[in-house]
């Protein structure tokens, strides 16, 4: 086994690591709003060649070739500066990739360099009332119409859409098909009279999930991506890329490291609580989860370079259920170090931030924020399913009778 990386990809991470030295900003450009400089590095990303490496340059990414070793350098070193690369919205984490494999031509042209640089934001519309584990099940329809489809029916717990401008989702457009061959895949405008966004509050205080009301709302008959019926598939290309996300080994480590720093500088009895022998148990048992978690990614990573096949299902599925366990340990841990200050509600900011603030209300936030990814992109539950079924081909598990 060689756990080396070779001499360019060390020369590439010591250029990466000399480019990052300019994050955070200084002089002028750290007095400009955050988002504005996050916008400005990230342009200087792109133009270094760093940011949105895969999507080609004509559709505003920076075009590299192929080389998943950099990939993965750029993700850890990013990551470990706290540096704003890739959005992970749901445009540019999401839909920005299913469109290259997918899209046209116009729509890869139309679409994609404006969710890049975060002009346009996209939301997911999937999940359905009634249609949730079982998405292929979803009842809102979309009626070809002349040169446009007429859209019916209801979304819930569209992340971010009171904030979008447009939503990707599924939408029968085959009644008489099999459920999952009467689906498409729609891009839609949210601004127009036929569509309500209606947010929904969530424990922490924030609002990030909305319904989508659809009554007679239109999009053009060339907004959609694959062919008509084939939404099903195309959907899953999308969910390779949401679980990938969550999946991601990089994120555990940033919030393992603040955990130590937390036991590090809360006193327990007057001594740090890292002293604790029960803590230091808790935190070398997680540290033991989160290196397994980033020796697993090196592997895939390896067999990735190598051009092995990968079977992408099961390692992105088991990605993404230990993530979202593993995160729930660490910010559990977190949150019992608070003490009594767990009971401070989540600040406006914290909640902005993705649960990223490292204030007491910020480990808050995060504690509840951890229970989510577990359940998004596809509860534990049926990940546990179909790693079990199609992965390791255990028998099917009972199916309730339907009545
Ligand atoms: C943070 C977050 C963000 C989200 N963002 C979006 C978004 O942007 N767009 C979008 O479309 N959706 C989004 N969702 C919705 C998400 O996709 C659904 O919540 C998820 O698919 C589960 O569906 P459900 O909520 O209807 O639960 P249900 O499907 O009703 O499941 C309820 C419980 O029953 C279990 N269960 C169900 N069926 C089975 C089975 N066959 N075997 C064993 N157990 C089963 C589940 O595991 C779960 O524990 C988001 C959810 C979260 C938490």
């Amino acid at each position: 086994m060689d756990l080396e990386f070779s001499p360019e990809h060390r020369q590439f991470r010591d250029e990466l690591r000399a480019f990052l030295e300019g994050w955070p900003l200084s002089g002028a450009e750290a007095e400009l709003p955050l988002e504005e400089q996050e916008q400005l590095f990230r342009e200087r990303g792109i133009e270094a060649g760093y940011v949105y490496r895969n999507i080609p340059k004509e559709y505003g990414g920076s075009g590299q070739p192929l080389d998943v070793i950099k990939d993965s350098i750029v993700a850890e070193e990013y990551a470990r500066v706290g540096a704003p690369g890739n959005r992970i919205d749901q445009g540019p984490g999401l839909l920005a990739p299913t469109l290259i494999e997918f899209g046209t031509e116009e729509q890869k042209r139309e679409f994609v360099p404006a969710m890049l640089r975060g002009e346009v934001r996209w939301c997911q519309g999937y999940s359905e009332p009634g249609s949730g584990s079982d998405l292929a099940s979803l009842k809102s329809t979309a009626v070809l119409d002349g040169d446009e489809w007429v859209i019916n029916g209801q979304k819930i717990w569209t992340s971010n859409a009171q904030d979008a401008q447009y939503l990707f989702g599924l939408f029968r457009t085959e009644p008489d098909a099999k459920k999952h061959e009467g689906i498409s895949y729609l891009l839609v405008k949210l601004d127009q009279p036929g569509i309500e966004v209606r947010p929904l509050k969530q424990m922490s205080g924030g609002v990030d999930f909305n319904e989508v009301f659809f009554t007679d709302a239109r999009t053009p008959a060339d907004h959609i991506v694959g062919e008509r019926g084939q939404g099903w598939a195309v959907s899953r290309a999308t969910l390779v890329h949401e679980r990938n996300l969550i999946g991601n080994p990089n994120m555990m480590r940033e919030h393992f490291d603040q955990a130590i720093e937390l036991a590090r500088t809360t006193l327990r009895d007057g001594r740090p609580a890292i002293e604790d022998p029960v803590i230091r148990n808790r935190l070398a048992e997680i540290e033991g989860y989160v290196r397994t978690a980033e020796l697993s990614n090196l592997r895939q990573t390896t067999a990735a370079a190598r051009g092995e096949p990968l079977k992408v299902m099961l390692p992105m599925m088991m990605n993404k259920l230990y993530s979202t366990d593993t995160m729930q340990k660490i910010t559990s841990l977190a949150y019992e170090l608070l003490g009594s200050d767990g009971m401070l509600a989540p600040t406006e900011e914290d909640v902005a931030s993705y649960a990223r603030t490292h204030t007491p209300s910020g480990y808050v936030e995060q504690y509840i924020f951890s229970q989510g990814p577990a359940i998004a992109g596809g509860a534990t539950n049926i990940q546990l399913n179909i790693i079990g079924e199609r992965g390791l081909g255990l028998p099917r598990d009972l199916r309730a009778p339907k009545t």
